[in-house]
């Protein structure tokens, strides 16, 4: 181990430390997250345990300075519950997504796209491929549950696929290409790019078996697709309690971030029960990447610029961000 990756597992050992301290516990500088999106994170309700309800996340989020959270759910859609949030806690930009797992039908349900997209409020921001109930995952993972397919046994995306694709590019809303392949994601960045839709997102090619190769991510921004860093991969690993996965240095973050900074954000996908709360997770980021040699404007592009322009709250990245990467 050299001293950068020693210097970056030092870093991560103090993170299970953070793990149950409460929303009041976390010191911040007011402007510190000032600005920021996290537009991929779970909270209750919901069918797997979290570590806190929508609710109280759109509390936290206001009160650090956020501009926005979008909620993901795996089996059920947030929107419609974004539009209540939203009476209740004013101030914040709360939105929801829809994610095609099994419980929106056995194969995938543009039917079910079509009326998220419809619901009160338009706050369905972003439609993501299968996650748990992926063909790839599925297998990949030796499961002998039932799975949803995106493309054929040659690898062809399905007629679905590429109409939710194409309704998406119509509304201007996120496509996000979930627990897919690489092989698979880097098709629907093709297609993205072959039919000019403009927001397709590769969900966490940072992660596990959805982890691309340099040169896939280098694709994947040549074709003009976005590429997602969970940063619930500098938390998980021993002495958390996601034990089972392998915890990704600083060093790793850094050198994955600068592959195509200008088609990157930062998520937290957060939330699971025992793990950091997503603030605290947006903050331990923020201070990581200052500390890797990532300036203002950069870090503001990953957590705040680009995600708001993939969730509708800008039209476009602002210039001055983006010439200081
Ligand atoms: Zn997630």
């Amino acid at each position: 181990m050299d001293r950068r990756a020693f210097l970056g597992a030092a870093a991560a050992c103090a993170l299970s430390g953070v793990e149950s301290a409460s929303a009041a516990s976390v010191s911040m500088k007011s402007c510190e997250l000032r600005g920021v999106c996290d537009i991929h994170l779970h909270a209750a309700p919901d069918s797997r345990a979290r570590s806190l309800s929508e609710y109280d996340m759109a509390i936290e989020a206001k009160k650090a300075g956020y501009r926005a959270v979008l909620f993901k759910s795996n089996d059920f859609s947030c929107q419609d519950r974004a539009y209540l949030l939203r009476q209740a806690v004013p101030g914040i930009e709360l939105f929801g997504s829809i994610v095609l797992n099994r419980a929106t039908g056995d194969r995938l349900n543009a039917y079910a796209v079509e009326k998220a997209l419809a619901t009160t409020g338009g706050l369905c921001r972003t439609v993501w491929m299968p996650t748990l109930d992926a063909e790839y995952a599925v297998k990949t993972f030796k499961q002998s549950s039932p799975f949803i397919s995106v493309s054929d046994a040659n690898g062809n995306l399905l007629p679905q696929t590429i109409r939710i694709m194409e309704m998406c590019a119509q509304a201007d809303i996120a496509f996000a290409t979930g627990h897919s392949s690489a092989q698979e994601s880097l098709k629907m960045a093709q297609l993205a790019h072959d039919i000019g839709f403009k927001k397709c997102i590769i969900t966490h090619p940072n992660a596990l078996i959805w982890k691309m190769t340099p040169s896939q991510l280098e694709k994947a921004a040549s074709l003009g697709a976005w590429i997602e860093f969970c940063y619930l991969g500098r938390f998980w690993g021993k002495g958390s309690a996601m034990p089972e996965y392998p915890r990704q240095t600083l060093q790793e973050t850094a050198e994955f971030l600068r592959i195509a900074p200008e088609r990157t954000f930062i998520s937290t996908d957060l939330g699971q029960r025992g793990m950091p709360r997503p603030v605290q997770g947006m903050l331990r980021a923020r201070s990581e990447l200052l500390q890797a040699g990532f300036d203002d404007a950069s870090v503001r592009s990953l957590l705040c610029d680009v995600p708001a322009y993939l969730i509708g709250l800008d039209k476009v990245i602002p210039d001055k961000t983006r010439s200081a990467l």
